[in-house]
C-alpha cells in the first residue's frame, strides 16, 4: 500500500494551496474532495474584492484559475470523501466513503466549517444506529428501516443506494428542491430533525412533526464536525484548536482554512492552507532527522 507523506482533505482555497505548497516542496501527496472544488465558490456570483491577484472575480471564476493552477502542477483531485482519520502513533489511517483506507505520514484537515452542532443523541449514539457513512454502513442495517439526514442534492445518490439495501429510507433533506429516486423504497419526508432517541442503540428520530422509527440514522452533512471526523482532535466549538502554525493536539495533524475558526474568508483560507503544508514538510523532516 502506498503511504502518502501528506493527505490533504478538502478542496477549497485552504486544501488547494495545502496541496500547491507541498507539491512545490517535492512531497508524494493525495488530494481528497470534489473535481467542482468547493460549493462555497460555485455559490458566489458576486465579485470578491479582496482577494490578491484576482480583482473582481466571482466564486466560479476563482474556482476555474484555481482548477488551471491544479492542472500546471498535475495535481489531482480523488474525488472521495473521508469518513474517518485515525491517528495511528507515526502514520495516519484515513477511511474513505468507499471503505478503504488511505495510509499517510501526515494530514491537513481543509474541510470547511459544518454549520449548527450535532443532534442531540448523536454523539451517544454514533457507531450504534448513527452513521456518517452509507457505504460503509449499509451492509449493516439490510433489510431494516432507517433514516437518511441530506444536507445537500449531492447525498442523494447515497440514499439511493440506502434503498437498494433497506428495506425502507426515509429521506429527511436539509435543503430545498425538487428529489426523484431511482429506488422505490426511498421516501422523501419534508420534517426538520430534532434528536436521535435510543438507549444502547438508536430506536428513532425524532423531527418538529413525528417519530420515525428507524434502526439507523445516517447524516450525510457537507463536512462533519471535526471532532467526529478525527477521534482525539482538540476542538473549541465547530473549530479545530491550531496554533500558528496551523499544527493541532494531534502530531503530524494540521487544520487549515474555516475548520481553523473566524473569519471565514478565502484569503485567510489559501494562507492558512500554506502555513499548514509548510509545517507538514518540517514535521516530515525533523521525524525523518530523528529517525537517523
Ligand atoms: C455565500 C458565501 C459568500 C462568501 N463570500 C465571500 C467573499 O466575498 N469573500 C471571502 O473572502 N469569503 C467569502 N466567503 C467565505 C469563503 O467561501 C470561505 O471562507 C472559504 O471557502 C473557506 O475555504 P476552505 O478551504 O476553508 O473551505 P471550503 O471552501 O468550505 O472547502 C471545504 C472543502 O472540503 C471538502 N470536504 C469537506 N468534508 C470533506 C470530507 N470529509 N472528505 C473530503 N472532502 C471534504 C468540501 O467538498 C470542500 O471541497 C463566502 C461564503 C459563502 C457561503
Amino acid at each position: 500500500m502506498t503511504r502518502y507523506d501528506i493527505a490533504i482533505i478538502g478542496t477549497g482555497p485552504a486544501g488547494l494551496e495545502a496541496a500547491i505548497t507541498a507539491v512545490v516542496r517535492n512531497k508524494n501527496i493525495i488530494l481528497f474532495g470534489s473535481k467542482d472544488l468547493s460549493r462555497k465558490m460555485q455559490v458566489v456570483d458576486h465579485p470578491i474584492l479582496n482577494y490578491l491577484g484576482l480583482p473582481s472575480v466571482t466564486g466560479k471564476e476563482m474556482a476555474a484559475a484555481f482548477t488551471k493552477q491544479l492542472e500546471e502542477l498535475n495535481i489531482s483531485i480523488t474525488e472521495e470523501k473521508i469518513t474517518t482519520v485515525y491517528a495511528m502513533g507515526d502514520f495516519f489511517g484515513l477511511q474513505t466513503s468507499a471503505n478503504e483506507i488511505v495510509e499517510a505520514d501526515s494530514v491537513i484537515l481543509a474541510t470547511g466549517v459544518t454549520a449548527g452542532k450535532p443532534y442531540p443523541g448523536e454523539e451517544k449514539l454514533l457507531g450504534r444506529g448513527v452513521s456518517y457513512c452509507a457505504t460503509c454502513d449499509a451492509p449493516l442495517y439490510r433489510g431494516k428501516t432507517v433514516a437518511c439526514i441530506g444536507g445537500s442534492a449531492h447525498e442523494e445518490e447515497e440514499a439511493d443506494f440506502l434503498g437498494e439495501v433497506c428495506e425502507k429510507v426515509y429521506y429527511f433533506p436539509l435543503y430545498k428542491g425538487d428529489i426523484t429516486f431511482h429506488s422505490p423504497n426511498v421516501e422523501v419526508v419534508r420534517e426538520r430533525p430534532v434528536e436521535i432517541t435510543g438507549g444502547m442503540k438508536t430506536d428513532a428520530l425524532v423531527t418538529d412533526q413525528n417519530t420515525w422509527p428507524v434502526s439507523c440514522v445516517f447524516i450525510l452533512r457537507d463536512s462533519q464536525f471535526p471532532g467526529q471526523l478525527v477521534p482525539g482532535l482538540e476542538t473549541d466549538g465547530n473549530a479545530v484548536k491550531v496554533d500558528l502554525q496551523m499544527a493541532t493536539n494531534l502530531p503530524g495533524l494540521f487544520a487549515a482554512g474555516d475548520i481553523a475558526g473566524q473569519p471565514y474568508q478565502y484569503i485567510k483560507s489559501a494562507g492558512q492552507g500554506n502555513v499548514a503544508a509548510l509545517s507538514a514538510v518540517n514535521y516530515l523532516a525533523a521525524r525523518k532527522r530523528s529517525q537517523q
